[in-house]
């Protein structure tokens, strides 16, 4: 089945850290979007956030007045999937759990009969995604669209295709990441792709580094800052892409390449326990609170705060 239909608007799926930097991208180039989310509350941060940035990028005269004007106008919130209907593209940006991103799909196969359905899965199969539509949901149409965090700023996405996604899909979404002023590059779907793959298990490395008392995290973020010329410690970077993020990757690494190593480490599956998520909760392994109490896990005796990585 052949996705013909030219690309005016883009529905997003998730109005989380992700789903807010596609929206926010996908309007300043151009496409009237339509932002969705089970959250109210998340979608009005997701609109504040557009309308904060937006104005920071005219103030820093990277974009004109009128354009942020006509960006925010191009930007829908609405929290209910009926109200996403007639989009040309659907982005999927919620939660990285393999049942509820499939229970999704299989809703929006029917609400989409031609549409092609894009998910930012981090490391879940999209095969397994394709197949959730049916084979009388056109699982040709069903593709990985990986953006990275923060959206506007990274150039990357990674383009996956699933065992059943057509050429003429890859094709579709490989321009439209170029309209949006991405760099597309085209990994196989394998747990984790490329990207997670290799970052991810370092970063529970660093868990592990700093549970066995190797150094306290400001320490090894800042080696591996200074050593490996990284722009952010692994740790640091935990944080910013979300501590549960992390902990479903690693599982679904765990899973789909079948060995131990790959298993969160349960430092980090201790603060995900205690909601500490990183910069979505305020804290995570550090403290990003307007005045940072000392955080103690109980191991080491660390005391972590937003100043101690420079944030
Ligand atoms: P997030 O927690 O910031 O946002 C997820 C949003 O999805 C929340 O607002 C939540 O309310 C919403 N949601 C959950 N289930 C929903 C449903 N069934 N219907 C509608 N909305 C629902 O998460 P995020 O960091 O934006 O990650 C989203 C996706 O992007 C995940 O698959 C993640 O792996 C992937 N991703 C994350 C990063 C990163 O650095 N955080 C980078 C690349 C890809």
């Amino acid at each position: 089945m052949p996705t013909t239909q030219t690309i005016h608007t883009i529905a997003i799926i998730g109005a989380g850290q992700m789903g807010g930097g596609i929206a926010q991208v996908a309007a300043a180039s151009g496409f009237k979007t339509l932002v969705c989310d089970a959250s109210s509350s998340a979608l009005g941060r997701c609109r504040d956030g557009h309308t904060k940035r937006l104005a920071r990028e005219v103030e820093k005269g990277r974009m004109k007045d009128t354009d942020m004007q006509a960006a925010l106008g191009r930007l829908h919130y609405v929290e209910n999937l009926e109200m996403l209907k007639g989009a040309d593209i659907v982005i999927e940006a919620i939660v990285e759990d393999a049942k509820v991103k499939r229970e999704l799909f299989q809703k929006l196969a029917s609400m989409f009969p031609t549409q092609i359905l894009a998910s930012n899965t981090s490391s879940i199969s999209i095969t397994e995604i394709c197949a959730s539509v049916g084979p009388q949901g056109h699982p040709e149409r069903v593709i990985g669209m990986h953006f990275f965090n923060p959206v506007p700023v990274m150039k990357l996405v990674e383009v996956i295709r699933g065992l059943q996604t057509s050429n003429d899909t890859v094709q579709r979404v490989t321009n439209l990441a170029t309209q949006l002023g991405k760099t597309p590059i085209p990994a196989n779907d394998r747990a984790g792709f490329v990207s997670n793959r290799v970052l991810m298990p370092l970063i529970n490395e660093a868990f592990y580094a700093w549970m066995e008392g190797v150094a306290e995290p400001q320490h090894i973020d800042e080696i591996m800052k200074l050593g490996c010329n990284f722009p952010m410690g692994p740790l640091r970077l935990a944080d910013f892409i979300g501590l549960d993020t992390c902990v479903h990757i690693m599982n679904v690494l765990a899973e789909g390449l079948g060995s131990d190593r790959y298993r969160p480490c349960p430092l980090l599956r201790q603060l995900v326990a205690a909601g500490r998520m990183g910069d979505k909760t305020g804290k995570g392994v550090y403290d990003y609170s307007p005045q940072p109490a000392p955080v103690q896990p109980g191991h080491g005796g660390m005391t972590s705060s937003k100043a101690a990585v420079g944030v």
